[in-house]
């Protein structure tokens, strides 16, 4: 639940350093690297709008009188909802040059302090219980123009940009929660006997181990090498699929394997593979679901 809280943190941060001002990027970066403080929200998914954001709603209409935007709309799904600080959000822009029909999208700079910022319910979750997700409403919700980040239209290409770097987190989010598995498996085949004698040494259990430590492995290696090129400087956006893809489909797998090799005790809440099993799943949803990184990497297959 940490690791979602810390990777929205980090995409919000991104966004500023990336397409912020200098005195965007003087005002809150340094706090916010620093102390993580305030905590970044990434608000780009809508109640209709999720795998296509394009098909956003939520408006920022320009008034001229104040030089200010204001943001109409609703958005889903906001990790840190409850305990963020500042929001970066994604919205169509409406003035005399641009349509909100013309996916005119940028993003903006937005404390939740401010009027017409509303935070809906904490969800509830399959598994990353701590971590609070919520919907927030934007009611003539009133910012400064300067908090804009970027052109009106070139929000959604910033947001994918972001979201390819966050996607490399999820991935070693995903090789986290499989590591885990593995580990908690091992300790408890060791422990337990049956047949006189641990499950660890009966082969059965010593194969499920051998996959599990090789899916563990591969998946690792596929986050190393998106961090690799992403480090270089390269085009890394398939890599990073490619990661986020298997490492999710590895802690799937892992984890759903670390309860088998727990028997029955691996279904209770009293050990943490259940834990991890539910918390493994959102890995293969958010920042892209699987489908999605699919259609990346095939792109690349074709090198289109
Ligand atoms: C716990 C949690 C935290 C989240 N945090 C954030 C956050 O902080 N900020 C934020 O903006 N969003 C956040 N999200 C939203 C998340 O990124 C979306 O849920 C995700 O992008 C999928 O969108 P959707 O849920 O609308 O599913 P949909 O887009 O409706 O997809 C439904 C199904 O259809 C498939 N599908 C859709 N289009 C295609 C296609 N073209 N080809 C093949 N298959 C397709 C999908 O893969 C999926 O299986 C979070 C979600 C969750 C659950």
């Amino acid at each position: 639940a940490v690791a979602p809280a810390l990777s929205v943190h980090c995409l919000a941060t991104s966004c500023i350093a990336e397409f912020g001002s200098e005195t965007q990027r003087e005002t809150w970066l340094p706090e916010m690297a620093e102390t993580g403080r305030p905590v970044g929200m990434f608000c780009l998914s809508e109640p209709h709008a999720g795998s296509n954001p394009a098909e956003m709603s939520t408006t920022a209409t320009y008034d001229p009188e104040t030089d200010e935007y204001a943001l109409n709309g609703e958005k889903q799904w906001i990790t840190n909802g409850k305990r963020g600080g500042v929001a970066v959000v994604f919205a169509k822009v409406d003035d005399e040059a641009h349509d909100p029909d013309d996916d005119a999208i940028t993003q903006f700079l937005v404390p939740a302090d401010t009027e017409g910022f509303e935070v809906g319910k904490k969800e509830e979750k399959l598994g990353l219980r701590a971590s609070d997700t919520t919907g927030i409403t934007f009611d003539d919700c009133r910012v400064p123009a300067a908090n804009r980040l970027t052109e009106p239209g070139k929000g959604l290409s910033a947001a994918f940009r972001t979201l390819t770097e966050g996607r490399i987190g999820i991935a070693a989010q995903a090789v986290g929660v499989a590591q885990a598995a593995l580990d908690e498996a091992k300790s408890y085949a060791e422990e337990r006997e049956q047949f006189d004698r641990p499950i660890s040494d009966i082969q059965t259990i010593r194969h499920k181990l051998a996959e599990m430590s090789t899916d563990v492995s591969a998946a690792r290696l596929l986050v190393r090498e998106a961090c690799r090129q992403a480090e270089a400087g390269e085009d890394y956006r398939v890599a990073a699929s490619k990661a986020k893809y298997r490492a999710s489909e590895a802690a799937m797998s892992v984890t759903n394997e670390a309860i088998q090799i727990h028997g029955g005790y691996g279904y209770t809440t009293e050990f943490d593979v259940e834990r991890l099993y539910r918390d493994a799943k959102i890995t293969e949803i958010y920042e892209g679901t699987t489908e999605v990184q699919k259609t990346i990497i095939a792109r690349g297959v074709f090198g289109e």
